[in-house]
């Protein structure tokens, strides 16, 4: 069964701690039996947006049929992140969007003029926007869902699903959100159960948050996915369809 993995970061440091190479990150998608990886800065989070989305342009460019990357700009620059988003969009080699209110450091809710304009204008171009979620103070669960609620015809995904803490709300905001999406990357074998009895498997999607340790913390999620007592057609939707729906590699 093809995999995509929907949440991964291709970078070259997390401060002082070195990651995978290119070479080293492709070998643990093979080892794991990913076929496509969407892949995300770690830096650009933390410093100049511009720069860190040409890296990873330049990082993933190499295999573009495996690695999918996505851009980030941050939303407390006002003017100057549309400007970004808009000449990402215009280079056409982007998948999606990425933020992490928690690591860069903004409440959805105090930059939301922003925000709702880089929105609007990703699902103009038809870009998911993958969101971190499931830490307060600015990224929990309900703070993402409310993102979804302002721009109805942007596709946002909460990036962990609720993660630990907030699975029980994600799994109630996935169902009743209609353009909220949950990535599993973080909850485990029981609340993965839990989130598709009551959010359904048509919005769910498999990520591991691989390049920040290596390739076991592919297989310790895909467990996850696995064991949860799922049937063959549901695994397959969370593995690959859905989101293989979103990135439109696949006719919906
Ligand atoms: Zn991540």
């Amino acid at each position: 069964m093809p995999i995509i993995d929907f949440h991964t970061h291709l970078d070259d440091r997390w401060f002082d701690t070195p990651l995978l190479s290119e070479d080293d990150f492709i070998a643990g998608m093979d080892r794991c039996g990913i076929d496509i990886a969407c892949v995300f800065t770690l830096r650009g989070f933390y410093e100049d947006c511009r720069i860190h989305n040409e890296k990873l342009l330049d990082r993933a460019a190499r295999h573009p049929e495996r690695l999918l990357p996505f851009m980030t700009v941050d939303p407390r620059f006002g003017r100057a992140a549309i400007d970004e988003l808009e000449r990402c969009i215009a280079i056409k080699r982007f998948y999606g969007v990425k933020f992490h209110p928690w690591i860069q450091s903004f409440a959805p809710s105090s930059v939301k003029s922003t925000m709702v304009e880089l929105l609007k204008r990703a699902a103009e171009a038809k870009l998911p926007v993958l969101f971190h979620d499931g830490t307060p103070p600015y990224a929990t669960t309900y703070q993402i869902a409310a993102c979804a609620r302002w721009v109805p015809e942007a596709t946002i995904v909460l990036g962990h699903a609720g993660l630990s803490d907030y699975i029980l709300a994600a799994a109630q905001l996935i169902r009743d959100v209609p353009n909220l999406y949950g990535c599993l990357c973080g909850p485990r074998t029981a609340d993965v159960r839990h989130l598709v009895d009551i959010a359904g498997a048509d919005k769910l999607l498999f990520g591991s948050d691989f390049g920040l340790s290596d390739w076991m913390v592919i297989d310790d999620r895909l467990d996850s996915v696995r064991c949860a007592g799922l049937s063959d057609e549901i695994q397959q939707k969370i593995l690959f369809d859905n989101a293989g729906k979103l990135l439109r590699l696949v006719t919906v």
